[in-house]
């Protein structure tokens, strides 16, 4: 297949670029550079032997867009680009429809004046909201008590795609929410480095793992789990890029969500012991107060991409863990 990746230098977009290529597929990359290094683009040629056409475009920019589109002929798109800081978005809500919403407009636009009518859109498991369950299904409604507008620009895109089908119903759409990503490529060379302190607990313990910050504040210890901290659903971003492999089977006319997810609620305190554990070294860490809007348990049912995608996450926390020490010691 012909395939245009947005935001395809980007963390996740890197990895499902390897695998895409790797899997005989054509690609090209557009992305503004916003949050990504153009040296991506050698690594993933040093991964594939494989360099893909890169367009250094804004997506908010129509014009550039069109002419991406009247050179290619594209199969499909999977849509990556995005802004994703949830504190930053509390403080730049415009910034954060503009970039979010519009630009998906624009991509929409663009590929419905080209009969491209196949996409794939990197959704979130935010898109839930608060809903006081801790295990998400993709049957439960969404966009309930969403409280930053990064959450709110997953939903209402969401809320577009459903409409596009329905108004088209040559469109197949599908919509993957994503839980919480970790590690990256088994060859270190690929992997999220973000600038400044990061908010994503991961990256965070990347940075006391280096040395760049002194400890790891492990944001409440009083909620109501077995060790007091906060559950999440961390995957591994090689088994969430093979999930995009298995949507791409998986395409059929009209919208559709899968959650990608393990399943496994994994606690702070319990990434934690298994950082230290797989490093061999202790983890500097304090308890702190709770972070404000964090639910303290949120995991996936995985069932329905198991069962329709015939996917499913195979790799730990602990394979995740060793290949982000691989990535840090590449640095
Ligand atoms: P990332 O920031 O590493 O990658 C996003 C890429 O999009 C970057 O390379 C950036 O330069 C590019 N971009 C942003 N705005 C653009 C625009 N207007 N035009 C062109 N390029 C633009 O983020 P990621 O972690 O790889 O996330 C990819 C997608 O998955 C995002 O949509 C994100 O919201 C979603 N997602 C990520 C997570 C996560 O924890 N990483 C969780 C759920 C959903
Ligand atoms: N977390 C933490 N310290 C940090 C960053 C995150 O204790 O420096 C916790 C956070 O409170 C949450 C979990 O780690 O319980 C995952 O946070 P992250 O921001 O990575 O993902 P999200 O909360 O968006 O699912």
């Amino acid at each position: 297949m012909k395939i245009l990746v947005t935001g395809g230098t980007g963390y996740i977009g890197s990895h499902v670029a390897v695998e895409l290529i790797n899997q005989g597929h054509t690609i090209e990359i557009v992305d503004n550079l916003s949050n990504s290094q153009i040296e991506v683009l050698d690594k993933i040629e040093q991964i594939t032997s494989t360099r893909p056409v890169f367009h250094e475009v804004d997506l908010l920019d129509q014009l550039a867009l069109d002419h991406i589109f009247d050179n290619t002929s594209f199969d499909l798109v999977i849509h990556f680009a995005g802004l994703k800081a949830v504190a930053e978005s509390i403080e730049q809500p415009l910034r954060y429809y503009d970039n979010n919403v519009t630009s998906t407009i624009n991509l929409l636009e663009s590929m419905q004046s080209h009969s491209v009518k196949n996409i794939i859109f990197s959704s979130s498991a935010t898109v839930y909201g608060d809903q006081g369950v801790d295990q998400c299904v993709e049957t439960m409604p969404t966009g309930i008590k969403l409280t930053n507008p990064y959450g709110k620009t997953k939903y209402m895109i969401e809320e577009i795609l459903k409409d596009l089908a329905i108004s088209n119903p040559e469109f197949s759409i599908i919509s993957l929410r994503y839980f919480n990503p970790i590690g990256n490529h088994t060859s270190g060379l690929l992997g999220e480095n973000p600038n400044g302190i990061p908010n994503n607990l991961m990256p965070y313990i990347m940075k006391v793992a280096t040395g760049e910050l002194p400890e790891l504040n492990i944001f409440g210890n009083d909620y109501d789990t077995e060790d007091g901290t906060c559950l999440r659903d961390y995957i591994h971003v090689v088994d969430l890029a093979k999930g995009h492999l298995a949507a791409i089977d998986g395409l059929k006319p009209g919208f559709t969500a899968y959650n990608l997810g393990t399943g496994r609620p994994t606690s702070v305190l319990e990434m934690v012991h298994a950082f230290e554990k797989v490093s061999g070294k202790p983890l500097p860490h304090k308890f702190a107060p709770r972070r404000p809007g964090d639910l303290p348990k949120l995991y996936a049912n995985p069932k329905k991409a198991e069962q329709e995608l015939k996917w499913h996450a195979n790799l730990t926390i602990e394979d995740a863990i060793k290949d982000t020490l691989t990535f840090i010691s590449n640095k």
